[in-house]
């Protein structure tokens, strides 16, 4: 039988997708944020006796005395098997770099970031109904935004002509 994943995927899997952003971010995990420390809703018991243990990236619930990896909170939470968990998350994986790298180009050309781009960064997540609801889209807001930034753009610049005009009459 052939292995469908390399120890080196499952190592960076495990390891290299924070904990933390995959619960309350990725998954949308219900969290508390209590004297600093992040506790999440227990994917097996739904308590909140949990902690998160960043140094090894894993999260833990102390009353089912069980440890999740990133692979293991993403089967429990979403209900799936192993292979599917893997490649979900290789696909936030791969979008988390394609954000980054999206940002660093940014930074490099010196390009002021989108107010889409920030606000998609800065926004809530949204209600648990929400997620459920299918026609739901998070990026439908940012979208929006940077369509209106655009049209500003366009208006902007007319403005300008007619500035010109006007004043080379
Ligand atoms: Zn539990």
């Amino acid at each position: 039988m052939t292995r469908r994943f390399t120890s080196d995927e499952l190592y960076a899997i495990r390891n290299h997708i924070p904990i933390d952003v995959l619960i309350e971010t990725l998954l949308r995990v219900p969290v508390r944020h209590t004297q600093n420390r992040l506790r999440f809703s227990c994917p097996l018991c739904a308590g909140f006796q949990t902690s998160i243990l960043r140094e090894k990236n894993l999260s833990r619930c102390f009353d089912c005395g069980k440890n999740f990896n990133t692979i293991e909170i993403v089967m429990y939470h979403m209900h799936i098997g192993f292979v599917e968990s893997v490649n979900r998350l290789k696909q936030y994986q791969s979008d988390l770099t394609k954000q980054t790298a999206s940002i660093e180009k940014r930074k490099k050309l010196d390009c002021p970031l989108t107010i889409g781009e920030i606000i998609g960064d800065i926004l809530p997540p949204p209600r648990q109904n929400h997620s459920k609801n299918p026609s739901y889209d998070k990026h439908a807001i940012p979208k929006r935004i940077d369509k209106l930034e655009k049209k500003f753009d366009t208006l902007s610049s007319q403005v300008e002509k007619l500035c010109r005009l006007i004043l080379s009459r």
